[in-house]
């Protein structure tokens, strides 16, 4: 598939999954010779490939008729610090971003799944959307995991292709949703320590503190 076609088919599948809304949210891919975005400031879920804009690492416009994710900036910092990434997701889902608003970070030892494909997800701290102090603050959170909250704002997730950063977003925000609901019923149950080790040992997952 087209690059310009995935990054349609994930941008529109973002919105109808209540994962964005209105103009929030962007997402990209890594190219040869720079990377394709979503461009700024218009709703994802009805963009077409047209809308598609191709930059280089300084944020130049290489090709295409839009102007590029006013976050642009912060994924470029990620791609540059994280050769293995070749793709980026940056949404607003609504459980999620309530765990942001709430500054709660989304432990590693709750669901089996989210700790293979998560692992620990901080609650990074709150910088002016669209700086690049923001960037670099989130390129730092993404140094050495796949998923980050961004306090007040979103979350963002990355992956080895597009289809595993969606799917990190996607699981981020039913983990989420299921700890909420989980404190409705008196609160969540976390898997024990010496049952942690079975992740480490078998999915290296790395253990904070
Ligand atoms: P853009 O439309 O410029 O990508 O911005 C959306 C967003 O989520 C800003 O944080
Ligand atoms: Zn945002």
């Amino acid at each position: 598939m087209e690059t310009a076609t995935k990054l349609v088919a994930i941008a529109k599948r973002l919105y109808d999954r209540n994962m964005n809304a209105a103009l929030g949210g962007n997402v990209s891919i890594r190219l040869e010779d720079g990377i394709a975005i979503t461009p700024a400031g218009i709703n994802k879920g009805f963009m077409t490939e047209d809308d598609v804009v191709v930059v280089d690492m300084g944020g130049t416009k290489l090709r295409g008729n839009g102007k590029p994710s006013s976050e642009g900036k912060m994924h470029y910092e990620i791609y540059k610090l994280r050769p293995d990434v070749q793709a980026i997701i940056h949404a607003h889902p609504p459980f999620a971003v309530a765990f942001a608003l709430a500054h709660r970070e989304l432990p590693d030892d709750i669901l089996p799944e989210a700790t293979i494909m998560l692992g620990h997800v901080p609650c990074l701290p709150y910088v002016t959307p669209s700086t690049i102090e923001l960037a670099r603050e989130v390129a730092q959170g993404l140094l050495r995991r796949n998923a980050a909250l961004m306090a007040n704002h979103g979350v963002i997730t990355l992956g080895s292709d597009l289809e595993e950063a969606y799917n990190r977003m996607e699981l981020l925000e039913q983990t989420c949703m299921s700890v909420v609901y989980a404190s409705v019923l008196g609160g969540v149950h976390h898997i024990p320590p010496a049952e942690m080790e079975f992740f480490v040992d078998n999915f290296g997952l790395e253990r904070e503190g």
